[in-house]
């Protein structure tokens, strides 16, 4: 994207600009962000949390973090333990403590109470799908509800005897009286009130009628004093409605703003949909690395600055779009090049012998930590007779455009020496056991003696100097490129989304590593799965490749 591109302001931003010069909200900037806690926040949330904190960061205001905790069926404290947990990582503060719109259940009662008395709501029979059935369509107007004309005396009674417990899930709703056959359908008596006998998560069994959201969110917003309520763009229909509510009750009425939501092809950004995944175990769970969830890019290596990078350069505008996941990988990827640590690691190992170097030899090579870094030093590997080479930088019988190691041909260990092969042992089975080699010892340090050029720089370890491990490398998690349009979503999985390396050969200086992200030089870049590794076994995952290598898989 262009720079002048991205200095543009937003339009959101443009909006507050302009609320502030007029005084609108007494200068003041509040947002929030108002998850639904029935399951992990993905990276769509991300963009969300950023715009919304970031708006409030910007223009010296406030965010408050909410949980729209209205359905008892599909919220738990799992997920606001989570959502705050990420929220946190992201490196964002909110107002106050954390909000629950189940904290207001009383006061939107109290508001619902009123609307009834100003002739703007009643208690209405139908059933669900009577309701449905009676709502109309595009084209033609819906139909009355035959109890739309009771009088106000028994709407209060009904609607007190429906929060008191004395009618079973769907016998009655609480619906606005607005207008049956008015264009917008959102705007056809919509239902504030359902009956759900269900113990809810913060409530219990307190409650047995529930806000629908329309109703809720709005009130919400008020009850927060917030100025700019800025939601995704499907909900642009529904601002007629939210504007209604609070307009007839009088109260205190902020501005609902919507943008385009982000999507972002092989990716899935649904709750619903990663819930699924979850639930038929097909990954291990909602922060396996492989997940689009703010928790699953933590546990792969994500860092939250290159997160935020990602939410900024998309932008915020007012067209659907679907944004290449590779934009997502670049952002850490140019992160990770400034700061990640190089180090030598074979994951799929094969042991290379140097016939003109003794049994016992030791030698100290010195390799840079980051070249990127000139500030990042030098560490010392340990060169020895017997090492380790990737398998796939060998070939028996090599094409001419292969420049690695194959018999009779001469390549740099990296830091280290020219090798040449000599000679290759087999077991019983004709597997390859060892390359046998030597090396040139006036080329220390990787250096030609004699000017003589060689085109293969392997990566290596010394056989007596590592720590085994095992290696998994992550693909996409689907190779749909819009796997939300598939009927199955099980259809548009990558069935080879993570290969693993049992025998791994990681340098030594990795014995103390901790979260870090290391770059294993020509592998791409990893790091330790702090989840599943212990003292006894290290689990290295990739956390991304060195470039984009999908795009050319996909058209071979
Ligand atoms: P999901 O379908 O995954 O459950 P949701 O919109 O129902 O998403 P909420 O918990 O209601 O999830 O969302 C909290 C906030 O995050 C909302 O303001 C919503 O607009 C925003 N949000 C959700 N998904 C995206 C997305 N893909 N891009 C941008 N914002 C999003
Ligand atoms: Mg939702």
């Amino acid at each position: 994207m262009s720079k002048s591109k991205l200095l543009e302001k937003n339009f959101i931003q443009k909006i507050i600009e302009e609320d502030k010069s007029s005084n609108k909200w007494d200068g003041r900037v509040h947002t929030r962000f108002p998850p639904e806690p029935n399951g992990y926040l993905h990276i769509g949330h991300a963009k969300s949390i950023c715009l919304n904190f970031g708006i409030a960061e910007k223009n010296n205001g406030q965010c408050n973090l909410r949980f729209d905790d209205t359905n008892p069926l599909k919220e738990e404290s799992e997920y606001v333990k989570s959502i705050i947990e990420d929220v946190k990582w992201l490196g964002f503060s909110w107002y106050g403590q954390p909000f629950f719109a189940s904290d207001y259940f009383e006061q939107m009662y109290e508001y619902a109470i009123k609307l009834i008395r100003k002739g703007k709501a009643y208690v209405c029979d139908q059933s669900n799908e009577e309701i449905r059935n009676c709502r109309g369509t595009l084209k033609n107007p819906g139909q009355n509800s035959p109890n739309r004309d009771r009088s106000i005396k028994d709407n209060l009674l009904l609607f007190k005897r429906m929060k008191a417990g004395e009618f079973d899930n769907g016998a009655k709703t609480l619906r606005a009286k607005i207008d049956m056959s008015h264009p917008n359908l959102n705007m056809r008596d919509p239902v504030i009130y359902r009956i759900l006998h269900a113990e809810h998560h913060r409530t219990g069994n307190k409650w047995c009628i529930y806000p629908m959201y329309d109703w809720a969110h709005g009130l919400e917003d008020s009850i927060e004093n917030i100025t700019h309520s800025i939601c995704t763009l499907e909900f642009e229909d529904h601002r007629p409605l939210y504007d209604w509510y609070l307009a007839e009750l009088g109260v205190y009425h902020p501005q609902q703003i919507e943008f385009a939501r982000l999507n972002i092809n092989y990716t899935v950004v649904s709750k619903r949909k990663l819930k699924k995944l979850v639930d038929s175990k097909i990954v291990d769970g909602w922060d396996d690395p492989r997940m689009p969830t703010i928790s699953g890019l933590r546990r792969r290596g994500y860092t939250p600055s290159s997160i935020r990078e990602f939410s900024k350069n998309v932008g915020v505008t007012k067209r659907n779009s679907v944004i290449d996941v590779v934009r997502l990988e670049n952002s850490l990827r140019e992160e990770l090049n400034k700061t990640a640590p190089r180090v030598l690691c074979v994951i799929d190992p094969i042991k290379i012998i140097i016939t003109n170097l003794p049994e016992d030899h030791e030698e100290l090579m010195q390799a840079l930590n980051n070249p990127e870094d000139p500030n990042s030093g030098k560490r010392e590997l340990l060169f020895t007779r017997e090492l380790y080479i990737e398998k796939s930088d060998f070939m028996e019988d090599p094409p001419r455009k292969f420049f690695r190691l194959a018999p009779g041909r001469e390549v740099r260990l990296r830091y280290a020496y020219f090798i040449t092969c000599n000679d290759i042992i087999k077991n019983k089975e004709g597997e390859i056991k060892e390359i046998h080699c030597t090396y040139d010892p006036k080329s220390r340090g990787g250096k030609s003696p004699d000017g003589r050029k060689v085109k293969g720089t392997l990566h290596w370890v010394s056989a007596s100097n590592v720590i085994n491990a095992q290696v998994k490398i992550y693909e996409r998690l689907f190779d749909k490129e819009e796997p939300e349009k598939e009927e199955n979503l099980f259809d548009a999985l990558n069935p080879d989304s993570c290969q693993i390396f049992k025998d791994s050969k990681l340098e030594k200086s990795l014995q103390n590593a901790t979260n870090q992200t290391y770059q294993f030089e020509r592998l791409g870049y990893f790091k330790k799965d702090s989840k599943l590794s212990h003292k006894e076994k290290n689990i290295y995952i990739r956390v991304v490749s060195l470039r984009d290598s999908w795009a050319k898989i996909n058209k071979r």
